[in-house]
């Protein structure tokens, strides 16, 4: 098989003849997950992405794979069923980038113990055959040896549970490999700025533009799927403009601090902050990601930026758990993202919007999948797709999805070390002569910028700092500094020049300076 490149999709694209089967609007989990399910079916799927794959809410996530606890307590059991049985699914089929993580509910309070101790021994009967491992009660010893950097005041025990945990724009870009794989043409930076209609108004196709050449297209399908997240509407209104908006963004921010936050190898679950809200302190990659919040927003952008308010509230809250109380000075990066929640009527506290996924066939034939979870993206897609193919009279073809490996599938790749999350790719990309790392904080090298570039269709700086590798996520300081670096390396294998290097790395700038704490915006040497 070729290698994954926009060269490769754009002759995919120029000889296809004819009408697509689908068209998929949107490069995020959602769309991805459509784009495997119908191409594995054997229809013909083109999926369009204005940005890169994963720039949305996707790469923003909490990097979870699970039921979710809190919507138990809310006694959504269906959800969680389903949840926990996509968990599992997850793991059998891309076990290089699942993990199973313990995570510990302290316990201040007597009643805490047995409280969720009854709630996580339910969440694992529901696993049932894909239990992740048995939850139980820990006694104050057990606590502080998992979880060694608790604040030991007041502390009496705790309840652990298992859950699943991911790196959410690496497992993206291997979806967008294994539905290229099936036969899927996927363009990055392409954005659907039209839908078009056929003579009795149906959606019929969508016009898009190569942002790179600035090169115009049309393309025809007999269905359009808008899989564009918190951008769901604007699509909805591009079909039609009478609709009424359907999707209530919500903004949830996360912190990232060095590991010696959270020493030990457990997160922490907090099941209820002073807003009423679910809080989680998780290793990953080396570090500690805590969050998130849960703020109603008024319209939702790509690049969304955290509220002063927020980042008060997470150091606060974490400050109440943690020994060593972080402050706005350990804090390496801040990332938000956006949930596509979908209205419910009156919109209030968006916490208890509908995690649900839904889909809505419109009255102009668009369908728009959107809700639901990262970790429920293959049940969202095998719904979507099954309503699709009714619609556009498909030939009758089952989902294969349950038993399809992810593209990385490798059952042990830990032995692959730090590059463990490559899966089978790891051997290959230790090939590649570039393995002196590209900052001292970080442990990325110039390999993981070639093999983006040449393997997963990185076009930018950003691209390959944000979500092939996770720089920007990890040490916004880190990755400014890496950024000429990897601007060298791309422009070599990219064949373009030195403005072109010193573009990437203004625009990286730009983006990066949401990601630094507030009162410090400048790398420190
Ligand atoms: C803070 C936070 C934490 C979360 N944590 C978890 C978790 O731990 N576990 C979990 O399971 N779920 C989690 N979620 C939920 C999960 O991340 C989302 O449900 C999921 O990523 C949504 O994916 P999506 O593809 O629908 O949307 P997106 O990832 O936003 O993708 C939509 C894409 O559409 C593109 N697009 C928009 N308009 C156009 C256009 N006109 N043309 C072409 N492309 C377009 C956008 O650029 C974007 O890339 C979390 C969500 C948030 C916000």
């Amino acid at each position: 098989m070729k290698p994954m490149t926009r060269t490769e999709m754009y002759q995919r694209l120029r000889a296809h003849q004819g009408q697509w089967d689908l068209i998929v609007v949107g490069g995020g989990a959602t769309g991805a997950g459509v784009a495997i399910d119908a191409a594995s079916r054997g229809y013909d799927v083109l999926l369009l992405e204005q940005s890169d794959f994963g720039k949305g809410t996707s790469s923003r996530s909490t990097k979870l794979v699970h039921g979710g606890v809190r919507y138990l307590e809310q006694g959504n059991v269906s959800l969680v069923m389903e949840a926990l049985k996509e968990r599992g699914l997850l793991l059998r089929n891309a076990p290089h980038l699942v993990r199973n993580l313990g995570f510990v509910v302290p316990n201040y309070d007597w009643w805490e113990a047995p409280f969720y101790g009854i709630g996580l021994k339910l969440y694992n009967l529901l696993a049932g055959k894909y239990g992740f491992g048995a939850s139980r009660i820990l006694s104050r010893e057990e606590t502080l040896e998992r979880l060694p950097t608790i604040k030991p005041e007041g502390l009496r025990g705790g309840v652990i549970y298992f859950d699943g945990q991911f790196d959410d724009s690496r497992l993206l870009i291997n979806l967008v490999a294994t539905a290229f794989e099936q036969g899927a043409t996927l363009l990055n930076y392409a954005p659907v700025a039209e839908l078009t209609k056929d003579a009795e108004g149906f959606v019929d196709g969508a016009r898009f533009r190569d942002v790179e050449t600035g090169e115009e297209f049309e393309a025809r399908a007999k269905v359009v799927i808008n899989a564009t997240g918190p951008f769901a509407d604007a699509l909805r209104r591009q079909a039609d403009p009478t609709v009424q908006p359907m999707i209530a963004p919500s903004q949830g921010i996360h912190l990232v601090f060095d590991r010696s936050f959270l020493a030990g190898d457990s997160a922490i679950m907090v099941p209820h902050t002073s807003d009423g809200r679910v809080m989680f302190a998780i290793p990953w990659h080396g570090h500690t990601v805590v969050g998130t919040t849960d703020t109603p927003i008024a319209e939702a952008s790509l690049e969304p930026v955290a509220l002063e308010q927020e980042i008060g509230f997470i150091l606060q809250t974490a400050a109440l758990y943690l020994e060593k109380k972080p402050t706005r000075a350990d804090i390496l990066s801040i990332f938000a993202g956006i949930r596509p929640l979908v209205k419910s009527g009156e919109a209030g506290n968006t916490a208890a919007l509908s995690r649900d996924h839904t889909i809505r066939i419109e009255n102009s034939g668009l369908i728009t999948v959107c809700g639901g979870k990262w970790t429920t993206y293959r049940h969202m897609a095998e719904d979507c797709v099954n309503q699709a193919a009714t619609m556009a009279r498909l030939p009758d073809r089952p989902c294969v999805t349950e038993h399809l490996n992810i593209h990385g599938f490798h059952p042990s790749s830990e032995k692959f070390g730090r590059l463990w999350m490559f899966g089978s790719d790891a051997p290959l990309v230790q090939h590649i002569e570039e393995s002196e790392p590209l900052d001292g904080e970080l442990p990325y090298t110039g390999a993981e910028v070639v093999w983006a570039v040449r393997e997963e269709m990185a076009r930018t700086v950003e691209d390959v700092l944000a979500r092939r590798t996770r720089a920007l996520f990890l040490n916004a300081q880190a990755a400014l500094r890496m950024a000429p670096r990897v601007a060298r390396l791309m422009a070599r294998e990219l064949e373009q020049g030195p403005e072109w290097e010193a573009e990437q790395i203004a625009s990286f700038r730009r983006t990066a300076e949401s990601y630094l704490p507030p009162l410090v915006s400048e790398p420190r040497p």
